[in-house]
């Protein structure tokens, strides 16, 4: 068994208020209170306008969920009208943030040198980056899914140095399963998270490969979350719908119980 501590992450994406996000974040923190944090890590990636109510809550009542944004700016300040920036995310004691998901590939055409400045931006203010990575129908019907997605990879990890990459977490999410219903085999899964981890040894060494969290997500639902699990190459799973749903994600949180 791997030693790497299993992160579930609830993608919020545009959902969910401020004062919704309290809410949820109690309910919750409520419903995980006899959990060990330490064998399974919980984050929620919030909307910006969520972040300072959900860090209140959190650091008020030490509660163990981690939160993380979305997205991250390339730039660290100046005129980037509607941008959120690292240094602004490190002040909300952001632990995690996105970068890369397929929504920001195709709405807000972010490409692998977008990716990779924001990657940096990340690094440079102590938040990890969550590189979100994977392939579209087409790619994965012409059986392409391993060499396009190992080139997301290198894109996003361009100069990204082996210290920092120990650290960062990969989200394979192939994209034709992100909120489809449609969920990756648990082979289709470990098929291309486990050359992602190859990728990392050749890129890095063996010990930034072993240590690299990598995530599967795609319609993870409590129904399906445990068998992706037991793959040896996942490491947690990235959720969207499904974490909007109290009962669903805790039951995805609590997959070994
Ligand atoms: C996501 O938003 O990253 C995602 C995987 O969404 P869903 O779980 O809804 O497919």
């Amino acid at each position: 068994m791997s030693s790497r501590t299993p992160l579930m992450a609830g993608n919020w994406k545009m959902n969910l208020n401020h004062l919704e996000a309290i809410a949820h974040v109690q309910k919750l923190a409520f419903a995980l209170a006899d959990k060990d944090f330490e064998a399974v890590e919980v984050a929620v990636l919030t909307p910006y306008t969520d972040l300072r109510s959900v860090q209140t809550l959190v650091d008020g009542d030490k509660l163990k969920i981690k939160y993380g944004a979305q997205d991250i700016s390339a730039y660290d300040s100046g005129a980037y009208t509607g941008e959120i920036s690292g240094p602004m995310l490190a002040k909300l004691k952001c632990t995690y943030v996105t970068v890369g998901h397929s929504e920001r590939r195709q709405y807000h055409g972010e490409d692998e040198a977008v990716c990779n400045a924001k990657v940096k931006a990340a690094y440079r203010h102590g938040l990890t980056p969550i590189l979100c990575v994977g392939e579209g129908l087409e790619v994965r019907k012409a059986g392409n899914q391993v060499a396009h997605t190992l080139a997301q990879l290198d894109g996003g990890l361009k100069d990204v140095t082996a210290e920092q990459a120990a650290t960062i977490v990969i989200a394979y999410e192939p994209v034709w399963a992100i909120g489809t219903g449609e969920v990756a085999t648990p082979d289709d899964a470990q098929e291309v998270c486990h050359a992602i981890r190859v990728r990392l040894a050749e890129l890095y060494s063996e010990e930034v490969a072993a240590a690299v969290r990598i995530q599967y997500g795609g319609s993870v639902k409590s129904g399906n979350v445990a068998a992706i699990m037991a793959q040896s190459d996942v490491d947690g799973a990235l959720v969207g719908g499904a974490a909007l749903d109290i009962d669903e994600f805790v039951k995805i949180v609590r997959f070994r119980d």
